[in-house]
């Protein structure tokens, strides 16, 4: 799915069942800024962690219309910058940090110990099977807890929860709303910016599997994006 950018990019379509038809937004016009982006963002972040053992990740920005008419670019990082969820000048997360984290450290350091013990017992036996399993329950019922955080806003002033948009029986993928078009579409819903043009890059080491490369755009991700996206570009165009 690599785009060069000489190209024109597709525009982003997401099916939205409430409307029971796709909704799109343009990309082509956020390249401009997302290449601006990419030149200053070694400057803007310590990048460097990007290029080692961690690999890189996906920045995006949406370009959007403020109620007075100007056009502003918002930016936006996956999922946590160096273990931080927010950082100045990029939008946030789809919850509260405060809340994920009261709910989030206790939890995390409970399973971390049920680990360290497990590893003292020797292996195939009734009770470090026990304490494994109670792990698995642990972390389970953690990341449903974590899902439950998130409001998702779109552009009809309606919002949602995580559960509301992937059926019962179908898991909700770990990192779901994490990407930064969620973000950077939740953001404009709350704060009355119309969008005109969203586009995601990979920005530092590329990804194991050679899918991922610095400075291409990728469109919204199939698993965890595509569930969500309809509901979040609600509204937004006729
Ligand atoms: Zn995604
Ligand atoms: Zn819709």
């Amino acid at each position: 799915m690599v785009q060069r950018t000489r190209h024109t990019l597709p525009a982003q379509r997401a099916f939205c069942r409430h409307c029971d038809r796709e909704h799109t937004l343009d990309r082509e016009s956020a390249t401009g800024a997302a290449k601006k982006l990419m030149a200053s963002l070694d400057k803007e972040l310590s990048t460097e962690y990007l290029y080692g053992k961690a690999r890189g990740k996906m920045f995006g920005v949406l370009l959007c219309q403020t109620p007075a008419g100007d056009t502003i670019t918002l930016k936006a990082f996956s999922g946590q910058f160096r273990g931080r969820w927010k950082v100045k000048g990029w939008v946030p997360p789809l919850f509260s940090v405060e809340d994920f984290d009261s709910l989030n450290t206790p939890v995390e350091q409970k399973i971390k110990a049920l680990g360290r013990e497990a590893e003292r017992i020797p292996s195939d036996t009734p009770a470090k099977r026990a304490l494994l399993l109670q792990r698995k329950q642990l972390s389970r019922q953690l990341m449903r807890n974590i899902h439950a955080l998130y409001r998702l806003h779109n552009f009809k002033g309606e919002q949602c929860s995580l559960f509301d948009l992937f059926p019962e029986k179908q898991g909700i993928p770990t990192g779901t709303g994490d990407c930064c078009a969620p973000k950077l579409l939740n953001y404009a819903a709350i704060h009355n910016l119309r969008p005109l043009g969203l586009v995601e890059f990979y920005h530092g080491r590329r990804n194991k599997s050679g899918s991922r490369r610095e400075g291409e755009f990728y469109p919204a991700c199939e698993n965890k994006c595509a569930p969500i996206l309809g509901f979040l570009l609600c509204g937004l165009s006729e």
